[in-house]
């Protein structure tokens, strides 16, 4: 099927929420994939940080197509020994104590939202259910994620949205003292905002706000959705700033490509959500956890440092091309502020002309595969480079 084929059953078929730029990806290896044209591209996307092992990875599909042969879904009333295994090697790994799985990174905040109000009221009673978070921040696409979103355009036409949520101010610790007061029960935030531009949030302030959530028994909840699973160069993103939260919420490249979302919580919220308090038919898919298993396995100290090394040589690359006015981001997540130059309309020339980049608001944004070689950052770099100098 050619593209305007493609496109035209897309259009007159899906509810229109998405602008499609004008590819359609069919085939791939690695970081590089075929469109319906028959074009070579290379994608400095992975969908958004999702395809953290690229296109057709051998291991990865093994180990989902193995279990598929096994059992496809149990619900969560049973046991499953892939199930079991994942979500101990997840704890294990990451120092948590307890895991629920679902299957995007909405609905593993909505989970974390859950646990807060839950611990809070178990311990505390009633009216003490206010959430902050940050201004320009992403939380997700559900009632109660996009009220936790604290950008304005989000909080339109859906009201009444959900109550409870405050929005403060990223790097102003003054504010979220006075906020912070006896019907606060958690703060949620991002180590890196990814949608709000790959904007990094201070690491003394994050030190702060851990300090007073400690103190107020506030809980502090990482959304690690974007950040987490080897995307910066560690496991989690929280790691890099030296806190550690009360739960962190985990989807995106969790299960390159596969739906998948994890809320992990420390002990002292370990057994806050019990038996009937929350369920997802879907959460904890075994396929799903073979592969979020293997990805996990292959997370090593060695990896984090390839990633981290390959971050740094994108850097360097960059630095060398003259519109390029500042690079922000951690690892294999990066923005791109240009001097003059439009950000959409250079990622729309790169798409037509052989490399996917990503936008988020006026910066160009890259989340390549985390397994993306030399040679294709270089040729990717290259396209980029070519319509930033023109
Ligand atoms: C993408 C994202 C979400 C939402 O994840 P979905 O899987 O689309 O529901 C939440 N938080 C952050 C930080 C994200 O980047």
């Amino acid at each position: 099927m050619t593209l305007e084929n493609i496109k035209t059953q897309a259009d007159n078929s899906l509810m229109p929420t998405y602008a499609h730029f004008p590819i359609s990806i069919e085939s791939g290896n690695g970081a590089t994939f075929i469109d319906s044209e028959s074009n070579e591209v290379i994608d400095f996307g992975s969908g958004i940080g999702v395809n953290s092992l690229g296109y057709n990875n051998e291991g990865w599909i093994n180990a989902v197509t193995e279990q598929l042969k096994k059992v496809q879904h149990t619900s969560n009333l049973y046991y499953n020994s892939t199930v079991a295994e994942y979500a101990e090697m997840i704890t294990a790994k990451s120092g948590f104590s307890r895991v629920l799985f679902c299957n995007s990174g909405a609905e593993a905040n909505e989970c974390a939202i859950k646990l807060a109000r839950k611990y809070s009221f178990d311990k505390y009673g009633e009216n003490r259910y206010n959430i902050i978070t940050l201004v320009n921040s992403f939380h997700g696409r559900t009632m109660a994620t996009i009220t936790a979103t604290g950008q304005d355009h989000y909080h339109k036409f859906f009201d009444p949205f959900v109550g409870g949520f405050m929005y403060a101010e990223s790097g102003n610790i003054e504010q979220f003292t006075e906020m912070a007061d006896d019907t606060v029960c958690a703060v949620i935030l991002e180590i890196v905002q990814g949608e709000g531009g790959v904007v990094p949030t201070d690491f003394e302030y994050l030190k702060a706000v851990e300090k007073i959530c400690k103190e107020k028994d506030i809980l502090l909840i990482i959304d690690e959705v974007q950040t987490g699973m080897g995307r910066t160069g560690k496991l989690f993103a929280y790691e890099h700033a030296g806190i550690s939260p009360d739960v962190i919420t985990s989807a995106k490249g969790i299960g390159n490509g596969l739906p998948m979302g994890a809320c992990l919580c420390a002990e002292k919220c370990a057994e806050v959500l019990t038996a009937g308090t929350h369920g997802t038919t879907f959460g904890g898919n075994p396929v799903a956890c073979a592969g979020a298993k293997y990805i996990l396995n292959n997370l090593t100290d060695e990896f984090l440092n390839e990633i981290t090394a390959k971050g740094e040589y994108i850097r360097e690359k960059l630095a060398d091309i003259d519109e390029v006015k500042s690079v922000t981001g951690l690892g294999l997540m990066l923005g791109i502020e240009l001097k003059t130059k439009n950000a959409g309309e250079i990622a729309k020339k790169c798409c037509e002309n052989g490399l996917l980049i990503l936008t988020a608001k006026t910066k160009l944004r890259m989340l390549p595969p985390l397994v993306i070689t030399k040679e294709e950052i270089d040729k990717g770099i290259e396209i980029l480079s070519k319509y930033l100098c023109e």
